[in-house]
């Protein structure tokens, strides 16, 4: 159980994010909520999940495209013996088309956010002698696919990172590792299909299956659950050796 531990969940208020915060909850963990915007969905979300398994449950805005406020988010949020950075946006677009500011936004987002949040973590790590640091990286990680250089390039960056996390904490009961997932059917995903569907003139089962899970051997996506399991697994005393590595949860795709 992790009774007692607290988690911070950077951009849970949708897909992944939200179903890991979700799972660590049903596990016991006492959990932080974060995105960018402040609506009262986003602090219900908080409330439901406290209700749901009796656990605390807080939504705290940040802008994890901002260095202060990633910093800002640990502070607030007092504790952090669990750290999963999962903060992330996609653009799709060839490096000479594409725009320099959606560049440094995902660079910012989807990388650096994580130096900052773990930089403010791992002095409240080393005060309760414990920790995990997660870092939701992607299979695009560990392999590159054309169009999404900026998405790449920050996502190599994040493995890179958690290598040195867990070499700085190798000596303390802390551990740091990403867990590299294949595709998820999340909002981001699910977003992408009626416009496949257009430009292939293809029905849905068709996109899904030769355009989105062209490379996921397994021809099926991962879920939501299953990375809060994977999450879990790494909080757990079974992996307490594991430490700057990858999990791959991607249904054979970089077996390719
Ligand atoms: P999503 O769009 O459902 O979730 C992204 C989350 O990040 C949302 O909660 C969003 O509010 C938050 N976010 C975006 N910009 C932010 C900002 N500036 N500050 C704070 N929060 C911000 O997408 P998802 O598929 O759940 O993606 C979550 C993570 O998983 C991302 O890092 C993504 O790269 C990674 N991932 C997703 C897939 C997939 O197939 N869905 C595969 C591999 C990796």
């Amino acid at each position: 159980s992790l009774k007692g531990k607290t988690a911070v969940i950077t951009g849970s208020n949708s897909g992944i994010g939200l179903g890991v915060a979700t799972e660590l909850a049903k596990a016991g963990a006492d959990v932080v909520l974060n995105s960018f915007t402040d609506r009262d969905e986003d602090h219900k979300l908080a409330e439901d999940l406290s209700k749901e398994h009796g656990v605390t449950a807080r939504y705290i805005k940040a802008d994890m495209s901002k260095g202060d406020d990633c910093r800002t988010l640990i502070e607030q949020a007092g504790r952090c013996d669990i750290l999963i950075n999962n903060a992330g946006i996609q653009h799709v677009a060839a490096i000479d088309e594409f725009p320099p500011e959606k560049w440094d936004a995902i660079i910012a987002i989807n990388m650096s956010s994580a130096f900052h949040t773990t930089a403010a973590a791992l002095p409240l790590m080393r005060e309760a002698g414990w920790g995990r640091v997660v870092n939701i990286a992607s299979a695009h990680g560990l392999t590159a696919s054309p169009f999404k250089s900026a998405y790449v390039a920050a996502k190599h960056g994040v493995v890179g990172l958690t290598k040195v996390t867990a070499l700085e904490t190798a000596e303390e009961p802390i551990t740091a590792n990403a867990i590299c997932p294949g595709y998820v059917l999340t909002p981001l995903v699910e977003a992408q299909i009626p416009d496949t569907m257009k430009e292939y003139d293809m029905d849905r089962e068709t996109v899904i299956r030769d355009v989105l899970l062209a490379r996921q051997p397994s021809k099926e996506f991962a879920t939501v659950e299953q990375l809060g399991g994977t999450a879990i697994f790494l909080c757990s005393d079974a992996a307490a050796q594991i430490t700057g590595t990858t999990i791959s949860v991607d249904g054979g795709w970089t077996a390719l």
